[in-house]
């Protein structure tokens, strides 16, 4: 153990991230939602991150929003009121630092919550899509996503295109693509960058969790932090199991 300058205690393997940190020159960042839980927003694969006991694939689904729609309505509306006075932490913004330094290529992040570039960092690729966004299922058309704020307890309450289609998120649901033209871009950084840095994601959707296969196939360095175990840690170069926000802040 290392007390650091501003006396936390650190690990000898997260001593070595910070370092590389500094060091590394070509570096492509793959976020999940475990980068926004110190902004206040909760995970889904943590004990604590569940709504109401249910999993995730029930509830942001196409699915759901065919069959179930009171549910994904209810469910999307409590996910945008949590967006609401919710801001960046410090490891989004330790990672504008990086990125401004030159040192950070792209930001590949499966999260929806838009946090990396109210932060300031620039080249985000959002596989995931993003909850800002919303529009109809059916036809594509854009509609600002302040219209599935409004609550939606009876299926006439559903809101609904001039086409009559339902109105959705900009999200990629359970059971949809991810949106081609990002995921070729987040390919391509990969199998380009020296390093792969991946920050609060389980690493259990796919195919974001083809990142790092990519990655190591590639003979870039892959370094993890995550509070739980992922499937690559025995691959990894450097795991750090330790919130994000706080050990990122150590580099600036
Ligand atoms: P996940 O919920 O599967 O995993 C999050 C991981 O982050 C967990 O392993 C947890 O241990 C870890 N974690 C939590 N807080 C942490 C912290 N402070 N520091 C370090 N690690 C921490 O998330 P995922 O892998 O991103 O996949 C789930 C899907 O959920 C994605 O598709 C994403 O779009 C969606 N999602 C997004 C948000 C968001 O946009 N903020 C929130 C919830 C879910």
């Amino acid at each position: 153990m290392i007390i650091t300058r501003k006396g936390l205690v650190s690990s000898p393997m997260e001593q070595q991230l910070i370092e590389a940190l500094r060091q590394v020159e070509r570096l492509v960042v793959l976020t999940g939602a475990g980068m926004s839980t110190e902004s206040g927003l909760p995970d889904f694969r943590s004990p604590s991150g569940l709504w109401r006991h249910h999993r995730p694939e029930e509830l942001a689904s196409v699915d759901a929003l065919l069959h179930r729609p009171l549910l994904f309505y209810e469910f999307y509306r409590y996910r945008l009121e949590l967006l609401e006075g919710v801001a960046p932490n410090p490891g989004h913004k330790a990672l504008v630092e990086l990125e401004r330094q030159g040192r950070l290529q792209c930001i590949v992040t499966q999260n929806v919550d838009g946090l990396h570039t109210a932060a300031g960092s620039r080249n985000v690729l959002e596989i995931h899509g993003s909850l800002r966004k919303a529009r109809c299922h059916t036809c594509g058309r854009p509609y600002p996503s302040e219209i599935l704020k409004r609550p939606v307890t009876t299926l006439a309450e559903v809101p609904r295109c001039a086409c009559g289609g339902p109105i959705r998120p900009g999200v990629v649901l359970f059971g949809e693509m991810l949106p081609e033209a990002p995921l070729r871009r987040a390919v391509e950084a990969v199998e380009n960058c020296e390093a792969l840095l991946v920050i609060g994601s389980s690493l259990q959707v796919y195919p974001a969790a083809s990142l790092p296969e990519i990655a190591l196939r590639r003979g870039a360095r892959l370094w993890i932090i995550n509070l739980a175990p992922t499937p690559f840690d025995r691959d990894a170069d450097l795991v750090v199991a330790k919130k994000a926000g706080e050990v990122l802040a150590q580099i600036a």
